[in-house]
């Protein structure tokens, strides 16, 4: 047995929502060193086109398309229009956000923009694209969901934030059971506090916050972004082949404890 070949992706074309910075562009980095060709899907156009450039001068087949993955119909499109003539063999469902709010001082549009970007646009983009894989009986779908799917963190008790990411990790099982007999895995990774933008503000202006995540965390520090994109790798490439609705944590311990 190769068991490097296993990870090996050329021939691949995977799209990344949210691959314009932090764990999507370092995932986008991870396929596209194992030989993927890549488009980058991100609402920030800017963004979107410096990464795929970014991914273009290491060597990376890159592309770019900005696009709100929040809005079924213009995901549908891109769906219909990328798989055309290619496949879409591989989709990472990673777009996110966080806006850390107590329950009582949520608000409804909080609430239905955390729902529509964290939970409804990887259903969206799941089932526009996984639509083509059935057709073509093979592909990957690997959702980014987060410690948060499975515990409630502390201090921040993020209800929307959580609640979202519990969903991702349904909607993952459940579509691994629906689709594994179309050839077609759907799996999870759940990371723990990882040091992008979305962690900056609590690490750089709440030193409460921040310690007491270091102190729930038993490998004691954030995790780095390509840290969740080997799992990643792991679970879009062969090597997971006899994985389907895995949720896999990268979170230094922070659900153990
Ligand atoms: P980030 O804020 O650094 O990057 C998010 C990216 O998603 C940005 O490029 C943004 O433009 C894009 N995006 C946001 N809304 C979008 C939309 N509607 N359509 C298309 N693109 C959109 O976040 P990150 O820390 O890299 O997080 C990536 C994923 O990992 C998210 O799903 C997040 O919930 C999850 N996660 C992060 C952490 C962490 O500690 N950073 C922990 C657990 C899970």
């Amino acid at each position: 047995m190769d068991y490097l070949k296993k990870f090996d992706l050329a021939g691949k074309r995977a799209l990344v929502t949210g691959g314009g910075r932090g764990i999507g562009l370092e995932i986008a980095h991870a396929l596209g060193q194992a030989g993927a060709a890549i488009v980058i899907a991100d609402l920030d156009a800017n963004s979107a086109a410096a990464a795929a450039a970014k991914l273009a001068s290491r060597g990376v087949v890159a592309s770019y398309r900005p696009i709100d993955v929040a809005k079924s119909d213009a995901v549908t499109a891109l769906a219909d229009e990328l798989n055309a003539n290619e496949s879409i063999d591989i989709l990472i469902n990673n777009a996110g956000i966080a806006r850390i709010a107590e329950a009582l001082d949520t608000s409804d549009a909080d609430w239905l923009a955390t729902m529509r970007v964290n939970s409804d646009a990887s259903f969206w983009c799941a089932r526009a694209f996984g639509r083509h894989m059935i057709a073509r009986r093979r592909g990957a779908i690997v959702n980014i969901g987060s410690m948060c799917g499975m515990v409630v963190t502390q201090p921040q008790n993020n209800t929307a934030y959580i609640t979202s990411k519990g969903a991702v990790h349904m909607m993952t099982k459940s579509l691994a059971c629906a689709w594994a007999k179309h050839n077609v895995r759907v799996n999870a990774v759940a990371p723990g506090y990882v040091a992008t933008e979305m962690t900056a503000p609590p690490k750089n202006e709440n030193s409460f916050q921040y310690e007491r995540w270091l102190e729930q965390t038993p490998l004691g520090r954030l995790g780095e972004p390509h840290e969740v994109a080997s799992a990643v790798l792991f679970l879009a490439s062969p090597a997971s082949s006899y994985c389907t609705g895995t949720i896999l944590s990268v979170d230094g311990g922070y659900t153990s404890m």
